[in-house]
């Protein structure tokens, strides 16, 4: 997909709310003649004449058939989100009046909007850089607290304003030590090797940083990976089903709200956790013995949190002390999760919380203690570092970029090291620029843009 420019000045239209039915349905439109168009289908004030962010109500007919009766909303160019006329037209929720009325303006001349053209045309205009532009997506598809502050965060620009300040710094002196190649002769210093260093070496921490936080921002992105281990009958599925369940049970209390359920991720406090492998841990397989195979081993160790559940009633101190052994060794933080509590020889609970004090006990069965174990592993993956608003990186086209520029940075220090050429030393801090301005969208190719905006929906 990518746009000519004949076809920048089209007007286009889309449906902005989803498919199917509802209270109501809003029609958008984006381009210089949106408001023109409208204006001739439109019986009701001359929609020509009206002043920008006003709403009207009338009719939209197709010659003296009335289509619908709508409220049309105007914002007037550059006082829009695409800085474009748009026209919103909030019909009611069926979709054969939507789909009379698209195909009656495209009759009119508009186009039918490419997936996310219209968060295209407001960053080709300027409204946003492309991060901002990238956030807006994120910001559709979040659906749980975190992600939706990170979005939010990134799309009101906290993440490119960093950038964007590095970047000036960068360039500043990468025009310094270009201007002194015209002066070879001379033997000029424009900008300061030492000063240069400073810099580049700030650039990097700073880079470090946001690489770091890549991983965070992938949890709060995508769920934080999780596996329930523990053998055959411990209780594992019934565990999944309960918090499922429990999860399902609370979001439809809440009138009016709907969600999709995706098979295996749980929110616990605004946390998405994702069960990983759990079809496999299903299977009459002992995972805790397995982990001595290696396979299994790579595996559980893509787990952020693994919850070790085993059965109160069936397993003996020894092979607890095994399983808990081999699940240090594996690095990855571990919940010891004590199951059937309801069944267990008080004697057996006593002497395990002398052993292991921070054992949780649970009955998945009888679902009790399900709180307790939420709290617990909020604890252990501890987000607040995001909370405090911390920028932090959950694009993976970011996350390539700051890697490039954190070679092209160590190349710069490598080159100031060994003294070479200003003008091998301009390329590599050129390099470095490049891939900064990859980020913010300073440096842009058809292709690239063609790439993001595909991932829109239409009518974004
Ligand atoms: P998995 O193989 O680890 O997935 O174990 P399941 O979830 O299939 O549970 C094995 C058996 O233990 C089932 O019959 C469950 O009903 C039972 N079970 C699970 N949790 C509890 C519990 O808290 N108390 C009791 N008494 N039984 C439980």
């Amino acid at each position: 997909m990518s746009f000519s420019l004949h076809e920048k000045e089209d007007t286009i239209v889309a449906l902005a709310t989803p498919q199917g039915v509802g209270a109501i349905a809003v029609i958008r439109l984006s381009g210089k003649d949106a408001i023109h168009m409208v204006n001739q289908v439109f019986k009701g004030k001359n929609l020509e004449k009206q002043a920008s962010h006003t709403i009207h109500l009338g009719t939209i007919r197709d010659g003296d058939r009335i289509i619908d009766e709508v409220l049309v909303s105007l914002f007037i160019a550059p006082k829009s989100f695409t800085k474009e006329n748009v026209v919103e037209i909030s019909t009611h929720g069926s979709s054969y009046i939507v789909n009379q009325v698209i195909k009656l303006l495209i009759r009119h001349g508009a186009r039918p909007a490419k997936p996310g053209e219209f968060t295209q045309r407001a960053f080709l205009n300027g409204q946003f850089d492309l991060a901002q532009a990238e956030a807006v997506a994120d910001l559709i598809h979040s659906d749980s607290e975190t992600s939706h502050q990170a979005a939010m965060n990134q799309m009101r620009g906290g993440f490119s304003g960093e950038i964007q300040k590095l970047r000036a710094e960068l360039i500043h002196f990468a025009s310094m030590i270009e201007l002194e190649l015209d002066f070879t002769e001379e033997d000029v210093e424009f900008a300061s090797r030492d000063d240069l260093r400073v810099l580049v070496e700030k650039l990097l921490r700073v880079i470090e940083q946001l690489i770091a936080s890549f991983d965070l921002g992938n949890v709060i992105k995508n769920g934080v990976p999780t596996v329930i281990a523990g053998k055959p009958n411990a209780g594992k599925s019934t565990l999944l089903n309960a918090l499922l369940n429990e999860e399902k049970a609370i979001v439809s209390d809440i009138a009016g709200t709907t969600r999709d359920f995706i098979e295996d991720e749980i929110n616990i406090g605004g946390v998405i956790f994702r069960f990983i492998d759990t079809a496999g841990l299903r299977e009459t397989t002992d995972t805790i013995e397995a982990i001595g195979v290696s396979r299994t081993q790579e595996k559980m160790k893509t787990a952020s949190l693994i919850l070790y559940l085993f059965d109160l009633s069936d397993t003996d101190m020894v092979e607890i002390n095994r399983d808990i052994n081999k699940l240090e060794n594996l690095g990855v933080p571990f919940l010891k999760v004590a199951n059937k509590i309801d069944k267990a020889n008080p004697q057996f609970i006593n002497d395990l919380k002398a052993k292991h004090p921070d054992t949780i006990f649970i009955s998945a069965g009888q679902k009790e203690n399900l709180d307790l174990l939420r709290n617990r592993i909020l604890e252990l993956v501890n987000l607040d570092k995001f909370r405090t608003g911390n920028t932090i990186v959950t694009n993976i086209r970011h996350y390539d970029s700051l890697v490039k520029t954190r070679q092209s940075l160590l190349d710069v220090l490598t080159g100031l090291d060994n003294h070479i050429t200003n003008d091998f030393l301009a390329m590599d801090i050129r390099r470095s620029l490049h891939y900064l301005g990859e980020i913010t969208g300073e440096i842009t190719t058809d292709d690239l843009l063609a790439n993001i905006f595909s991932k829109f929906c239409i009518g974004k």
